[in-house]
């Protein structure tokens, strides 16, 4: 039988009714089927987490680091304890397979939980000193205050990890709003959180973009912190302008695998399909947009095809790599994406659903496009992979840059210092190098131009969310 459950907003430590009552069906992506009921948070009910997170902050900004360091610990060491259930939740909400689930994701969110944890010890500032006669100067480096977060729905769990633990390290208090499609994990998170922290250091809010654009454009939160799309991101900017709140984006990319002609090709091929299809493509860094050198491409296209033909997905799989699209607005998004394919471009594979119900989409290889086409251009965030072809490293690397998203990009060859220019020349916040898609904890992840500013992870997204203060003091008359 499905289960059904009503999603309700978290504030000062017990879950809470919005104060209208209103709510809004959960679909589940795999049956199309109704899931469950969220709450759909108003401006009162904003008010009323950054209240609780305001006051909590006070107790909470005064903790040590080595209490934080703890907080978090247990957070992570329940997340470990309670892997099986917090999974449950999560892929009966979003449709993914859970076995892919547990090795993929479960690992990175408690890595990258426990990697705050200690990062929350070692924050630093540049050298204290006497830089004038008499006076020495010092660094704080302090919280920002009350953190509005707004996660998207790719990845409930992690995206939400990103958020919360750089700010909780940093001594923040956070206001956290998951997307409507998947408030489950997170609200789970939370009561497992609650055991570890003051009651209002961590809220969760639900409710769609009308309460995310509640959360911007609210005066408590001294900082505004968005994953999602470009159009969301700007919103929130424009929203956070008149309290001139700190703001840090993570808009999505469009990632190019640029292949030269002397890369082993199975081996770039099953890189690139596996960091194409991966979550059904639902991801920023996905690996999507294919430059092939001129010897390589035909070999390319043949070897993506069959590693997309025996990519399984869809209600009947047996094993599936990945699980449906999150939510209606995204079949119809990749569809029209497809459907509006132009006469130049070849489909190889794919281009249609799988079965009769859900939102699964088959694994899709094209070629034969141009820099200028949407399927180039557009970030098309489901399991659709372009392949293009280049003739120079200098074509390769204005083709790559061509496009307004800078986020992550990958190379493949087996020379070495081409590899290393093309790292120097490619306009994205990550490079790879003969692989495409591993995060890991101690580096940033950010992107530039349309991508957004600001990282998450590593020590520069701990840095983000704090705030640096020059303390100077005579020491001698
Ligand atoms: P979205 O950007 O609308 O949603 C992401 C989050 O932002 C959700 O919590 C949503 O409620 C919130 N939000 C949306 N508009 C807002 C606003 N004006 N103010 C405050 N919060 C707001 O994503 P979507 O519309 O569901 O997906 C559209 C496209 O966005 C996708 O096809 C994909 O290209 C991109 N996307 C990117 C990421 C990423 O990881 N960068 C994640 C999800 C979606």
């Amino acid at each position: 039988m499905q289960e059904t459950r009503v999603f309700r907003n978290f504030i000062g430590g017990a879950f809470v009714d919005s104060a209208d009552g209103r709510t809004q069906s959960v679909i589940d992506p795999a049956t199309e089927e109704v899931h469950g009921h969220v709450a759909v948070s108003g401006r009162s009910d904003v008010d009323a987490a950054m209240k609780a997170a305001r006051s909590a902050f006070a107790d909470w900004s005064r903790r040590t680091p080595a209490q934080r360091q703890r907080a978090l610990l247990g957070i992570a060491d329940d997340i470990e304890r309670n892997a099986d259930e917090l999974l449950r939740i999560e892929c009966a909400n979003t449709g993914k397979p859970t076995a892919v689930a547990h090795a993929e994701e479960l690992p990175m969110i408690l890595e990258q939980t426990r990697f705050f944890a200690g990062a929350a010890r070692v924050l630093e500032g540049r050298a204290a000193a006497e830089y004038l006669p008499g006076l020495t100067s010092w660094v704080r480096r302090e919280p920002v205050g009350v953190c509005a977060q707004i996660t998207p729905w790719n990845y409930p769990i992690l995206m939400a990890v990103w958020k919360f633990a750089p700010a909780l390290a940093a001594g923040n208090a956070v206001v956290l709003k998951p997307a409507e499609t998947t408030p489950a994990s997170t609200l789970y998170l939370a009561e497992l959180m609650a055991e570890h922290l003051p009651a209002g250091v961590f809220n969760v809010v639900c409710g769609g973009r009308d309460a995310g654009a509640a959360l911007a454009a609210h005066s408590e939160p001294d900082m505004v912190s968005v994953t999602g799309s470009v159009r969301a991101g700007k919103n929130v900017a424009e929203a956070a302008v008149d309290d001139v709140k700190r703001v840090h984006l993570e808009l999505g990319g469009k990632a190019p695998v640029v292949v030269f002609d002397d890369a082993d090709v199975q081996r770039a091929a099953q890189g690139i399909a596996e960091a194409a299809f991966f979550n059904a493509g639902q991801d920023c860094t996905a690996a999507t947009r294919v430059l092939a050198g001129p010897e390589v491409h035909d070999a390319l296209v043949e070897a993506l095809t069959e590693r997309a033909r025996a990519t399984e997905t869809g209600p009947q799989a047996a094993e599936p790599f990945y699980g449906p699209l999150n939510n209606a607005d995204q079949p119809a998004h990749v569809r029209g994406v497809v459907d509006r394919l132009p006469e130049h471009a070849t489909v190889h594979t794919g281009g249609c659903r799988v079965g009769e119900r859900g939102y699964f989409y088959a694994p899709t290889v094209v070629s034969g496009l141009e820099q200028g086409d949407e399927a180039v251009q557009t970030e098309i965030f489901g399991p659709v992979l372009t392949v293009q072809r280049f003739n120079t490293e200098d074509e390769a690397v204005a083709m790559a840059n061509g496009v307004e998203y800078g986020l992550a990009s990958s190379v493949w060859t087996a020379d070495h210092g081409r590899a290393l220019r093309m790292s120097r020349d490619l306009d994205f916040g990550c490079v790879w190098i003969n692989t495409h898609i591993p995060l890991v904890g101690e580096m940033p992840h950010g992107g530039f131009k349309h991508s957004g500013h600001g990282k998450d992870l590593s020590m520069y997204g701990l840095e983000d969310y704090t705030r640096v203060k020059h303390v100077m003091s005579q020491i001698e008359d």
